[in-house]
């Protein structure tokens, strides 16, 4: 499975975090991606910087011929034609895509971290997760998203 994370918390070309959210997933549906299956929006406090207005976030599952680090490439250019600017990590942003899993893959590399390590710390993350793919196993520690949040809810 591949599996994106979206998120926005300010408006852009696209309009509100919301149509933002929503016009990415059309984007996710245009090759050379594929839209399998997305869950619902999510409203979220901001993870991490959190003097910033809420996100609006989601998860979808796609299809791709492009390799992990294409389909990166390709992610960040749907970033900028939604107006994303790189100013600071988890500082406010029109629209974030991050490569949650890619067919199990693993990679250490920086640039292109595989699973995304954030995925058992993030509820926003899990829930639409838990929702799309309840199956879906983490490739390391192989847990469900169900499982992750159970975890993370018990401290
Ligand atoms: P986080 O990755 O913790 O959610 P972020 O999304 O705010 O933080 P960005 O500023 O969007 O971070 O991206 C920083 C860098 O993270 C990107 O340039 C990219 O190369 C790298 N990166 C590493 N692993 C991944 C991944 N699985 N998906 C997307 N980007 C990744
Ligand atoms: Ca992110
Ligand atoms: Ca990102």
């Amino acid at each position: 499975m591949i599996i994106i994370a979206l998120g926005s918390n300010v408006a852009g070309p696209w309009g509100t975090p919301k149509q933002t959210i929503l016009r990415a997933l059309t984007e996710l549906n245009h090759a050379p991606c594929k839209l399998v299956m997305a869950s619902k929006l999510l409203d979220t406090k901001a993870f991490g910087k959190t003097d910033q207005p809420d996100f609006t976030n989601a998860v979808a599952e796609i299809t791709t011929h492009l390799k992990p680090v294409e389909l990166l490439a390709h992610l960040q250019f749907i970033e900028c034609q939604a107006g994303r600017e790189r100013l600071e990590r988890w500082g406010p942003r029109t629209l974030d895509l991050d490569i949650i899993d890619y067919h199990s893959q693993i990679s250490h590399d920086p640039n292109l971290l595989l699973p995304h390590p954030g995925i058992a710390a993030r509820e926003f993350v899990l829930v639409p997760l838990a929702e799309i793919a309840p199956r879906w196993c983490h490739p390391v520690t192989q847990l469900t998203p169900q499982q992750m949040l159970r975890l993370l809810s018990s401290g």
